[in-house]
């Protein structure tokens, strides 16, 4: 299959499918058209194993190996609305947990650059060579332990967090700019709040919006 068709896709990969999902996360309360022009845009039937191409465009999590996820397309969407809500421009964002890419190439659309770090290397490893061949090239890579952060690309404008710690990070508070925002799901069980954490110039003052499911953010990091 040439390039541009296996980009577009077609059948169940096909754009009129694409168009079938932005329309039910427009139904189930995603407003941003940027943010789904950006989901239309982006083949996530290229981010996951050729076998489960013809499920790329349900909202459904589908794994990626590893025993990680792709996340679910609504949660995608709703992170990254909450993330450009904030009311300065989104110069620098941190992503933790890669994964296999996937929300990293809607950031990339969004915001100037994108700093993603993921714990397991052979994973971000695979993100970091399909993402320029699709033309998402605003992306640095890290392979580290999200814990830490990136204190040399510090202060981030936006932070957004793929993977559900027990508490907010204080290293992550610590490299958010002022008017910056985190979006972090936290909590230990099967699911999650979503917390919203905005830096104001004398602290931070956070938001709690409803549950998610995530995979638990894990210490330390693997090649
Ligand atoms: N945004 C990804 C979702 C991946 S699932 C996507 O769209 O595919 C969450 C990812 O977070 C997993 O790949 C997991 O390995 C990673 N992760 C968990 N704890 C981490 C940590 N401390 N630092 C960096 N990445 C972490």
């Amino acid at each position: 299959m040439n390039e541009s068709i296996q980009r577009e896709g077609i059948g169940m990969t096909s754009l009129r499918t694409r168009r079938r999902l932005v329309d039910r996360l427009r139904l189930d309360g995603i407003q941003s058209e940027t943010v789904l022009a950006a989901i239309q845009n982006t083949p996530r039937h290229l981010f996951i194993d050729q076998a489960l191409a013809h499920k790329a465009y349900e909202d459904t999590a589908l794994p990626i190996g590893q025993n990680q996820t792709i996340s679910q397309p609504f949660v995608v969407a709703l992170m990254t609305e909450l993330l450009m809500q904030s009311s300065i421009p989104m110069n620098k964002v941190l992503e933790v947990g890669t994964g296999c890419g996937y929300q990293t190439a809607i950031l990339s659309q969004l915001v100037k650059w994108v700093f993603t770090i993921e714990r397991i290397g052979s994973l971000q490893q695979q993100a970091r060579e399909r993402l320029p061949g699709l033309g998402y090239r605003n992306i640095s890579y890290l392979n580290g332990d999200g814990f830490e952060g990136w204190s040399s690309n510090q202060p981030f404008d936006g932070i957004l967090v793929a993977a559900a710690p027990k508490e907010v990070p204080q290293t992550l508070l610590e490299q958010l700019a002022v008017g910056g925002r985190m979006v972090i799901p936290v909590g230990d069980g099967a699911r999650q709040d979503l917390r919203i954490v905005t830096r104001t110039e004398g602290g931070f003052s956070e938001e709690i919006r409803n549950g998610v499911r995530f995979v638990p953010m894990l210490n330390g990091h693997k090649i």
